[in-house]
């Protein structure tokens, strides 16, 4: 390019007409075919506020490319996502699933002679395309700024106290503390289900659309073996679950660890979750075509129970995972990235979670009623949100990594 990238940017910020403004020809981010760039200027604006910054600095070196260590050798990345988020091509940057490969470890960061901050660019990227692709595309919209929270954490709080009321368990309960009295679990278990199926349906839709676009995104080469679907999927599974590619960085990474603990103690706790719930319902269902089915799991679990066992030490994983994540975020921004409001909701929702779930465990066992009712409450409207809000968060970005992984295996992109 013959003028530098603020050059650039600095004439995307001052179109004659936004919606029609025709910037120049980047043979960089795109192959070696001219094509009109039709900058979005939201996403430059939406892009630098949230956390992209750095975004106008870069002048395309490729430094960042050559040292990232986890870069496919051909339309190696982050260099062209670079390029396309300066160009403001968001469309394009979306459907590329390069930037899913991307764990921010930061060493392209770290290395960039103009100091921009390539590795946050990335993540900005990440947020962008799980919001284009959600489904519906007002939730994402939602989701992604403070002023909707209200709203999005009413929903529940009022779908609950109206169960409550209408079944006529608003109030206290008397005698021992059982929280299948306060809420039970015929009321509460149709009102999860409904939002599992919500979330399951709207996560579906944005994937399909998100495996077409990044199935078909024609700026990438692939010149290694195709193995197939089910073993791409596979291998991408292992990887992620493993967190092989965080061990591939050139800096070694301690998020890596803090991802683990907390990737490992939600999965402990949704295998308990769903332990109880097939454990409550199995004899019921059973006893209903005259069978049999023992109550493995019965309410309130003693503390030596195995699946109460598995719930602990889930939990413990899973919050002390969450207080060195923040540990690290609050103490070496620079190793850790640039934090966002998707990250500050996915660890503020997470904590309370933990928080609201551990003290509610405490306060029933030290028989304080008036406390550990109102505690699993908002416990409560905590799940209801990781569960119908799952598509729209950070939480999605696990399902989209994985899909992006296994179609670049797919692809042979190597
Ligand atoms: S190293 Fe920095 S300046 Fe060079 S291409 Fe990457 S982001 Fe741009
Ligand atoms: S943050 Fe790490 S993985 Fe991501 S592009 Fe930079 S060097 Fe590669």
């Amino acid at each position: 390019m013959g003028e530098t990238s603020e050059d650039t940017v600095a004439k995307q910020e001052e179109p004659k007409d936004q919606e029609t403004a025709e910037a120049a020809v980047d043979s960089t981010a795109a192959g070696d075919e001219p094509m009109l760039v039709e900058p979005d200027l939201d996403f430059i604006r939406a892009a630098t506020k949230h956390g992209g910054e750095s975004l106008k600095k870069c002048f395309q070196c490729g430094t960042c490319s050559a040292v990232c260590a986890i870069s496919p050798d051909n339309a190696t990345f982050p260099r062209k996502e670079m390029a396309l988020a300066v160009w403001g091509m968001k469309d394009r940057l979306v459907s590329d699933p390069d930037i899913w490969l991307c764990h921010q470890c930061g060493d392209c960061s770290a290395r960039c002679p103009r100091g921009s901050k390539p590795g946050d660019i990335m993540a900005v990227a990440r947020n962008f395309s799980f919001q284009h692709y959600a489904f519906p595309g007002l939730m994402g919209k939602m989701l992604a700024g403070a002023k909707f929270l209200p709203i999005l954490f009413g929903i529940p709080v009022v779908l609950i106290l109206a169960l409550l009321a209408v079944s006529g368990h608003l109030g206290i309960p008397k005698g021992p503390i059982v929280f299948e009295k306060f809420f039970p679990h015929f009321l509460l278990d149709p009102l999860f289900i409904l939002a599992s199926l919500w979330a399951l349906t709207a996560l579906g839709v944005g994937l399909t659309r998100f495996w077409k676009d990044v199935k078909n995104d024609g700026a990438l080469e692939e010149n290694g073996a195709k193995p197939g679907l089910i073993p791409s999927i596979i291998a991408a599974v292992r990887e992620i679950a493993l967190h092989q590619k965080f061990r591939e960085c050139d800096t070694p990474n301690p998020r890596s660890v803090s991802h683990l603990l907390v990737f490992y103690g939600f999965v402990g706790l949704f295998i308990t979750t769903t332990l109880v719930f097939f454990g409550l319902y199995l004899p019921k269902v059973a006893s209903l075509v005259g069978m049999h089915f023992p109550e493995l799991t019965p309410l309130p679990m003693k503390l030596y129970h195995p699946v109460k066992i598995l719930a602990n030490v889930s939990a413990i994983l899973f919050a002390s995972g969450l207080v060195l994540m923040i540990y690290q975020r609050s103490t070496d921004p620079e190793k850790a990235g640039a934090t966002n409001y998707y990250d500050c909701l996915f660890l503020g929702v997470m904590a309370g979670l933990a928080l609201t779930g551990i003290l509610s465990e405490l306060l029933r066992l030290a028989g304080a009623a008036v406390l550990a009712y109102p505690m699993y409450f908002i416990h409560l409207v905590l799940v209801f949100f990781l569960i119908a809000y799952f598509p729209y968060s950070k939480f999605a970005h696990v399902v989209y990594r994985t899909v992006a992984v296994a179609c670049s295996k797919y692809r042979g992109r190597t």
